[in-house]
């Protein structure tokens, strides 16, 4: 575990280096965004030793695995506080699992999702088990692959009021997936990420979307170029053989 543990501090410095690189080329300050780790492909022995390297934000895509993680790390209270988000598709009856575990549910990739947590959610504020709106990022398409979930452009403009007018939720910002081993098209889809941001945010009074939750072991030099506020890294950060650069 020694030797694991080695291999992923020296890889967050690399990581590390790698972003402070991304921002300043785009005249971005150094805090300007936050790193991720993606743990769903290892056990909770290796998310500790990547708090014990420095990660303090980690992602899951799947309910029960997020749960999993998190339970298995509520004993140990000498480590420092971290937090998972859901970053995966979310199904309606597994929402519970979720809500108020989850910092951020980064993936809600559609009105009637958006809606059912939001009832959920406000039903566990009645009932005093929750006392905040659940924070969520919008999942958006901004590709336009049709394997890929999230609200189109075009139906989140449509949405927006309505999604705005739920309770249950706080709207922080918004997530996307460019698509892979294409740099020029993942480039077009951060871009078109940060413009629809501006545009929204433009045309809704007080709409706060400060997270740009984009780019992934293959592209997060380029998200940072184009606005990402936080990305979300998994093979990179974890797996020894990921090439570093
Ligand atoms: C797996 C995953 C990532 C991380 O992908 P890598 O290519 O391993 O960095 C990021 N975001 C989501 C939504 C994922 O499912």
């Amino acid at each position: 575990m020694d030797e694991y543990e080695d291999a992923l501090r020296e890889r967050r410095y690399a990581i590390l280096s790698r972003m402070d690189r991304a921002l300043q080329r785009s005249g971005r300050p150094r805090k300007a965004a936050q790193l991720m780790a993606v743990s769903k492909t290892v056990d909770p022995v290796k998310v500790e030793a990547a708090i014990r390297v420095g990660y303090r934000v980690f992602g899951e895509n799947r309910p029960q695995e997020l749960v999993r993680k998190m339970n298995a790390l509520a004993p140990r209270q000498e480590l420092p506080q971290v937090r998972f988000d859901m970053i995966g598709n979310l199904q309606k009856n597994k929402i519970n699992a979720v809500l108020g575990r989850a910092a951020y549910i980064q993936s809600i990739s559609s009105e009637s999702i958006a809606r059912a947590v939001s009832v959920r959610v406000e039903r566990e504020i009645a009932a005093r088990h929750m006392i905040e709106p659940q924070p969520v990022l919008l999942e958006v398409n901004v590709s336009g692959e049709t394997s890929k979930a999230g609200f189109a452009p075009e139906e989140l403009r449509a949405s927006m009021d309505r999604l705005r007018s739920l309770c249950g939720i706080r709207i922080a910002g918004m997530m996307t997936m460019a698509p892979r081993a294409q740099p020029t098209l993942a480039r077009a889809t951060f871009r078109g990420l940060r413009e629809l941001r501006d545009e929204l945010v433009k045309a809704y009074d007080g709409l706060d979307l400060s997270v740009l939750s984009c780019g992934m072991s293959e592209d997060f030099e380029i998200a940072l170029e184009e606005g990402a506020t936080l990305i979300r890294l998994g093979r990179v950060v974890f797996d020894p053989s990921f090439e570093l650069e």
